[in-house]
């Protein structure tokens, strides 16, 4: 007899970039990259579980064996832009240039078809959405791009918290980021900064309440785990020193709270769930 798994459902997504990529002169600082996904990699095969990595093109193509090495473990590669480029900074046409490139990429280090997409920095938002035909245009059928919720950089507050499909030409299906349960503060549950930043009793609150009809999702990068980075201001902030300052804040914690959620949770990738979304089981 085989026992069912009544845990929440946790998307685990891991958005794979190097953040020394996107700043002036970035890499007269240190190369942790490989240290951080050796560290998450192996706190995934602990947990026994499968993710899904995000994964920026440009370091797919300075790191193809890491791509290799992540996919063999039986994790999912997607898309993650080329260059981490925002939407808003990018036409349709340049949009689809990048992506192109990107999957290629992602492509020539690893053999498994890229069907998931997540926009750098939640910048898939109601003025971005003509991004859906493309992606589709592009063999991708799911995307994890939304954060609904009113945010300093991006946000599409009125999305709502359950995966559906956006622009019906398209079919891609957008699966969004979870937030905390009200009346806490409308951000992400387990995401990057506020999985540090957030007492972690609300963290575990917050995942109580939430609704076994629609997965947890998650975003956690390399250097989230990462204790012994150089200080220096984090590319996107607009220079906001206060929230460059959350950047670095409690990261000895962040692998003993992913820990937990894994522990907690049913753990898988995203283009299984996409997939299972799909084929609804004809049980019932
Ligand atoms: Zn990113």
């Amino acid at each position: 007899m085989t026992s069912v798994d009544t845990r929440q459902p946790l998307l685990l997504g891991i958005d794979l970039e190097d953040v020394r990529d996107q700043l002036p002169n970035g890499h007269k600082f240190q190369d942790r990259l490989k240290d951080n996904v050796s560290v998450l990699l192996d706190s995934l095969a602990v947990n026994k579980v499968k993710g899904t990595f995000f994964t920026v093109g440009t370091l797919a193509q300075r790191h193809p064996h890491l791509i290799r090495e992540i996919a063999s473990q039986g994790h999912e590669i997607a898309a993650h832009g080329h260059n981490h480029t925002q939407l808003t900074k990018m036409t349709p046409a340049e949009f689809a240039a990048d992506l192109e490139k990107n999957i290629g990429t992602l492509a020539d280090a690893q053999s498994s078809k890229v069907v998931g997409f997540r926009a750098p920095t939640f910048s898939l938002t109601p003025k971005t959405q003509w991004a859906y035909e493309i992606l589709a245009e592009h063999g991708v059928t799911y995307s994890s791009s939304v954060l609904p919720a009113r945010n300093p950089l991006f946000g599409w507050p009125d999305f709502g918290s359950h995966a559906r499909v956006v622009s019906k030409n398209s079919g891609v299906l957008e699966i969004p980021m979870t937030l905390h349960a009200k009346p806490l503060p409308q951000v992400p549950l387990a995401g990057g900064v506020y999985l540090r930043v957030v007492p972690f009793a609300l963290t575990l609150w917050s995942l109580t309440r939430q609704s076994h009809h629609t997965p947890i999702t998650t975003y956690i990068h390399p250097y989230d785990v990462d204790t012994a980075q150089e200080r220096f201001m984090h590319p996107d902030l607009n220079e906001n020193k206060m929230m460059n300052w959350l950047m670095y804040v409690n990261r000895d914690k962040a692998l003993y709270r992913l820990g937990q959620l894994m522990e907690r949770c049913s753990v898988g990738r995203y283009c299984d769930w996409a997939a299972d979304w799909r084929t609804p089981s004809q049980s019932g």
